[in-house]
């Protein structure tokens, strides 16, 4: 609760406070004014020990301090020196500057000394910049932090509920003054909207006729004829003027309740900002805009986003959310057929994606156009829909539909907000897409093992890392034993089957967080082991081997022994040996070694050091396996 009281001379009643102001400011006189004022501070903190207990009740008093009293040194000097001599609790008071006046070099001073250093230097006041926003500071000034609180000017203020702009900005600059340990002050707050977002953006404190709306005249006069620094006759002098203004702004006053434990930690907007990193789905987004909607108030009993292809290679996807379902959001990949399909084009999906961008329908009075989905809705206690059809960059047509239950009708404002939150969704969306896409590339489809490219880069990074771990490192190439046979008589599906149960066992017994295995192509795989010298990298190749033998896949030839086998090929870089071509000839020798496994009857492991600085020649080790 703030008590705003102006002090306002008897003889210049008939003008408004406005009016004075102005008429001082036309003569060069505003600064006269503070002095009127901070000549009354040692009264003011003498009526306020007068108070007994009730000063209690009285945090703390601002005074407001023109910019025409810091002009010039001189000014401020007097302005010092009138403070000090009243003695002023400087816990009692505080002062206010406008934010130009306060952020301004002292002029005539060398060094970069700001306004508002020299008054909390030299008097040790807390000092609050007025205004912040409209005037004109800059952002050294802002850093120096020579203030303890920042009052957000109106202008930054109204109608922020409705900007994603003023909402970073301003989220930003109170995330920068908090982190100098310093406050800010929301000011001229008028609308419960603004005023929540605000909240949610981490203002400390507000002020605004929202919060604290002047009281009317009956309720003032009262209030003030106790007061020990008002006369009864000047409060009736005063009295018509402040009915009429009561008059005028008591309409808008009207606030409602300030529901907190439903408000969401911050908006979408920010929450995406800040959190885009480590964000792992799209259904975490989807569950922190279905937050966002009951922060609104909203009682949500289904929510929706479907992305409809335009292009060919886009796939059709939709995200639900279930009131059944708290906390889980249900994700459907659609087939394309499904678009072509009856139950597609008779739906409200379809309506919304190809005919009306907006639906509205009240379902509680039995409203559903017949439209199945919505009349399924009804009967599960829906009581408003809204369906929206979103702008896109023409990859996919995304709609967004939610279902209200309980005695609830979206307002305007709150379809205006989801339609802004929509548009935040279909981008989201998409670069999630784009996302997977670029994983996918780096994946084999039929194992899901990573792919060559991959393979190549993670080998390149490996090569150079021996020389600066100073550790070995073990190249393996695996094959399938035979494997046109399989393909030959059982079939190409068959074929696919085995080498994904291959892949699955391989990377199931990779040496825990430093293997690496990936499908090259065909039925071959390159296997990564860091760290392993010949010994190791052996006994790895001859587990693996045994593990595929022992799996029993079933292979057609009797020579094989009926069961499907590899040959592994491994080549192992020292660190003395050095980097310079080490990839593609540690490649050249792991396939060597590969041929010389097969050459000698196939189900085998076959290994080499790659020796010397050149890497030319190679050291045997035995082979191992069955023969
Ligand atoms: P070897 O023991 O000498 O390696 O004999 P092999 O039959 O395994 O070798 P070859 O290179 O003659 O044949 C490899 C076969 O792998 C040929 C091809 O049909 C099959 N193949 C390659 N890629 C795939 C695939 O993605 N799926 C299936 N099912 N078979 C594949
Ligand atoms: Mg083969
Ligand atoms: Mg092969």
């Amino acid at each position: 609760m703030e008590l705003l009281v102006r002090f306002r001379s008897p003889a210049l009643a008939a003008l408004g406070t406005g009016a004075v102001v102005q008429c001082a400011q036309e003569l060069g006189l505003v600064h006269r004014l503070d002095e009127l004022v901070l000549q009354r501070l040692g009264d003011v903190q003498q009526a306020w020990h007068a108070l007994g207990p009730l000063r209690q009740r009285i945090r703390y008093i601002t005074v407001n301090i023109s910019a025409g009293s810091v002009e010039t040194i001189e000014r401020q000097d007097a302005l010092i020196r009138q403070v000090r001599d009243q003695r002023v609790d400087r816990d009692l008071f505080r002062f206010e500057l406008s934010e130009t006046a306060a952020m301004e070099q002292l002029p005539g001073v060398d060094d970069m000394r700001s306004v508002s250093q020299r008054l909390m230097e030299e008097l040790n006041v807390r000092l609050l910049v007025d205004d912040f926003g409209s005037g004109l500071s800059n952002y050294r000034r802002l850093c120096e932090a020579w203030y303890d609180a920042i009052k957000l000017d109106l202008q930054l203020v109204r109608g922020i509920a409705a900007s994603f702009r003023m909402q970073t900005f301003v989220g930003s600059l109170i995330e920068a003054v908090h982190g100098f340990g310093k406050t800010v002050v929301a000011e001229g707050v008028e609308q419960q909207r603004d005023l929540e977002l605000l909240l949610r953006l981490g203002v400390d404190a507000l002020q605004g006729y929202l919060i604290a709306k002047p009281l009317p005249w009956p309720e003032l006069a009262p209030f003030l004829r106790d007061s020990p620094w008002l006369k009864p006759d000047c409060l009736s002098a005063m009295s018509s003027r402040i009915q009429q203004a009561d008059a005028r702004v008591q309409a808008p006053l009207l606030a409602k309740p300030i529901p907190t434990a439903a408000l969401a930690p911050m908006p979408l907007e920010r929450y995406v900002l800040n959190h885009w990193a480590s964000m792992r789905d799209f259904e975490e987004v989807m569950l922190c805009c279905l937050r966002e909607l009951q922060s609104l108030n909203l009682d949500v009993l289904r929510l929706s986003f479907a992305f409809l292809p335009d292009q060919e290679e886009v796939d059709c996807h939709q995200f639900i959310w279930h009131v059944t379902r708290p906390g889980e959001v249900q994700s459907i990949r659609m087939q394309r057929d499904f678009l072509q399909t009856a139950q597609h084009l008779s739906s409200v999906l379809h309506h919304i994606a190809t005919r009306a961008p907006i639906v509205r329908l009240p379902l509680g009075d039995g409203e559903t156009a017949g439209f199945a989905y919505l009349e399924d809705l009804r009967q599960q206690g829906g009581t408003d829909y809204l369906g929206l059809r979103l702008s896109s960059r023409g990859v996919s047509t995304p709609v967004v539909s939610i279902c209200l239950r309980g005695t609830q009708r979206f307002s305007e404002a709150q379809v205006e907000r989801i339609e802004m939150l929509s548009n935040l969704l279909s981008l989201l969306f998409h670069a999630f897409e784009c996302e997977r896409a670029s994983r996918l590339a780096l994946l084999d489809s039929l194992t899901e093992l990573p792919n060559r490219r991959s393979f190549d880069s993670r080998i390149r990074a490996e090569v150079v890392a021996v020389v600066t771990a100073g550790k070995p490192l073990a190249l393996a190439l695996i094959d399938l034993d035979r494997f046109k046979q399989i393909n030959d008589t059982l079939g190409h599906a068959h074929g696919d089957a085995c080498l994904s149960q291959v892949a699955a066992l391989l990377a199931a017994h990779l040496p825990r967080n430093t293997g690496f295995v990936a499908r090259l192509g065909g039925e071959e795989f390159g296997l990564i082991l860091p760290d392993h010298d010949a010994g190791r990298a052996l006994a790895v190749g001859e587990e693996l081997r045994q593990l595929v033998e022992g799996a029993g896949i079933h292979h057609p030839s009797a020579e094989a022994g009926h069961r499907l086998t590899i040959s592994v090929g491994i080549a192992i870089l020292r660190p003395e040996s050095g980097s310079a071509c080490a990839v593609d000839l540690l490649l050249q020798l792991a396939d060597d070694c590969l041929y010389a496994a097969k050459r000698s009857g196939r189900n085998r492991v076959v290994g080499r050091t790659l020796d010397g600085a050149a890497g030319t020649s190679a050291v045997d080790h035995a082979s191992r396996g069955a023969g």
